[in-house]
């Protein structure tokens, strides 16, 4: 871990009025759920086209479905790790204000951070894609046709789909916005485990900047972004998250 970086984040933290988080898979890497990119990712194992896109799923929902199986366990025994909870504790401290998330899997909430926007959904909701009736993970287990390979709605038979946004889809347009007005008036951006390359998200940390905000990254790989950063912290979200904010409580005098 680069001590000096840390040290410099710590510092912007302590000098901003308004911090916001953005966060992706990475950050959620080490609680055991691969990211879609880094070897091994989801990626890897899953050709995006077929299982990620709206049209992939209208088509075949059947793939999702199926990828939801093996990938459902891994997000329910998923645990916040101390990213997450170093995130909630900076939202305690009264700095951070709101976590802006790619992720589906609900671990800031569970680490304690009150305001989460989630962009791309979660995946512990559904709807019938015909009635609009919604349906919590567990129902959307239960309820399945086609030789159970589908979950679907028991009034009509229609499609289930989960709440989580696909490939081709809009982002819910209430969300997006405070993410964007939250990113532009915000002084300090903390990246972790971003990838920055999925719009509209990726394009936030440019409504910091445009302010004359400060960026933050934090993952373990060079992204292709890396310039519009004022510092790049390389490391694991666990041990560099957590060590930031603990330099920022020394520097800020409180412990
Ligand atoms: P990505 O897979 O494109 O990139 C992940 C980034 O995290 C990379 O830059 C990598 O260097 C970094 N990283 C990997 N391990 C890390 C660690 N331990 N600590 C710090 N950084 C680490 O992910 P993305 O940019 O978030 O975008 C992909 C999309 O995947 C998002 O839309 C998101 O919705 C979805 N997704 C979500 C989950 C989840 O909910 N946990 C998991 C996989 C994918």
């Amino acid at each position: 871990m680069d001590e000096e970086c840390i040290k410099r984040a710590a510092q912007m933290i302590l000098e901003s009025i308004q911090v916001v988080a953005l966060t992706g898979a990475g950050i959620s890497v080490e609680s055991g759920i691969p990211d879609f990119r880094s070897p091994g990712g989801l990626w890897t194992k899953y050709d995006p086209l077929l299982y990620g896109t709206y049209e992939g799923f209208v088509n075949h929902p059947e793939r999702f479905w199926e990828m939801a199986k093996e990938l459902n366990p891994t997000l329910e025994n998923a645990e916040p790790n101390p990213a997450h909870y170093a995130l909630a504790e900076l939202e305690r401290l009264g700095k951070l204000r709101a976590v802006i998330t790619q992720n589906i899997d609900h671990l800031h909430q569970r680490a304690g951070s009150t305001d989460v926007l989630e962009l791309h959904g979660t995946h512990r909701t559904g709807h019938c894609m015909a009635c609009k009736r919604v349906f919590t993970l567990e129902e959307m287990k239960e309820l399945s046709c086609d030789g159970d390979r589908v979950a679907c709605c028991p009034d009509d038979q229609a499609t289930i789909k989960p709440d989580v946004v696909f490939f081709g889809e809009p982002l819910d347009s209430r969300v997006l916005a405070r993410a964007a007005e939250l990113a532009s008036t915000s002084d300090v951006m903390l990246v972790v485990g971003c990838s920055l390359e999925v719009y509209p998200a990726a394009a936030l940390p440019e409504y910091t900047k445009r302010r004359r905000g400060k960026l933050i990254f934090v993952n373990t790989t060079a992204t292709n972004h890396d310039r519009q950063a004022d510092l790049v912290c390389l490391g694991k979200a666990g041990e560099v998250v957590p060590a930031i904010v603990s330099e920022y409580k020394k520097a800020a005098g409180l412990i």
